[in-house]
């Protein structure tokens, strides 16, 4: 029998966010006491939405509906209609961002912090709550958890993986991509995130943009301006055809020696987040402008 959808819903978010108060969301800083993550924002999604079909067309063909991601773990039988995605979106702390704003080149404290604390505080919470839902007697799955999720090299995107939380989040109704890729919610896009594959009706977030408006917020896209996060990106892999996400990777790898020198307990670290912070779109979805304006970089 199945739970009531709002108070499933309810109850997995103060589940969530009394996770996230405690020690598993903490980021390693000899303080005791810095977040890795703030306060969560929830999207949910229906997966007999005909919309996920199109990712296959749009990102990979190999891409996991969410029926597929949950049965590669109860292979035993479901059916799209009896299954929800609960997506999670964590942001950067206030403390981080104030921090992050200031760097040029590499990474502030914080977001290193929050980058080396995302298994434990991100992977730690879904599985939280999927342990928190099995107590009920009720299946789930975190995609990215599963021994099907990978990542793979993709024509289109270079490379990508099975599973995306950020497109279950444009599903989920919590935001559109960015020029840079981010998911533009109503926190930004400073953020990580996390989701699940729930046998049990969930209270379906309804998308204030159109099935293909996936870049509606990115005021490169709907202004013809910005363009910050082209000029942050210490390593040239943003421009005006996108992110470039092997110069992004090579960044990331060449930054772990800076982290080590001046946070030696952060051992093998990586991070940037440069484009994600001292941008318009970082903490919030940016007002369209009244004027357009033609933008070059
Ligand atoms: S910084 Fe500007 S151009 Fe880049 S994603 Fe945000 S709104 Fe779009
Ligand atoms: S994470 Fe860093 S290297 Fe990667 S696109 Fe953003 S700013 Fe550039």
């Amino acid at each position: 029998m199945s739970q009531d959808p709002l108070t499933l819903a309810q109850s997995l978010e103060s589940e969530a966010i009394s996770f996230l108060a405690g020690p598993g969301n903490y980021n390693g800083h000899p303080n005791g006491v810095d977040r890795a993550f703030g306060e969560p924002i929830f999207g949910y999604a229906w997966a007999a939405d005909p919309l996920w079909n199109s990712l296959k067309v749009a990102v990979d063909a190999e891409c996991l509906s969410p029926l597929a991601a949950f049965l590669s773990l109860y292979p035993q039988g479901a059916q799209a209609q009896d299954l929800y995605v609960m997506v999670l979106v964590l942001p950067q702390t206030v403390k981080t961002i104030k921090e992050q704003n200031k760097t040029t080149y590499w990474p502030g404290e914080g977001w290193a912090r929050s980058r080396a604390a995302h298994d434990k505080a991100v992977h730690g919470l879904a599985r939280h709550l999927q342990s928190f839902l099995e107590a009920k007697g009720i299946e789930a799955v975190v995609p990215d958890l599963t021994p099907t999720w990978r990542t793979k090299p993709s024509s289109a995107y270079q490379i990508t993986s099975l599973w995306s939380h950020r497109h279950a989040g444009f599903m989920a109704g919590l935001g559109t991509f960015g020029l840079c890729d981010g998911l533009i919610t109503k926190v930004g896009k400073a953020h990580r995130m996390t989701s699940l594959v729930v046998r049990n009706p969930l209270p379906v977030t309804p998308r204030s943009y159109a099935d293909h408006d996936f870049r509606r917020d990115c005021l490169w896209f709907n202004s013809g301006s910005c363009g910050l996060c082209v000029k942050r990106c210490p390593a040239g892999a943003i421009t005006e055809s996108g992110h470039d996400k092997l110069k992004c990777s090579d960044f990331l790898k060449a930054s772990t020696p800076y982290i080590e020198t001046h946070w030696p307990d952060l051992k093998g670290a990586y991070a940037c987040g440069l484009c994600q912070s001292h941008v318009p779109c970082a903490v919030r979805t940016p007002k369209v402008l009244a004027k357009p304006q033609p933008q070059s970089v």
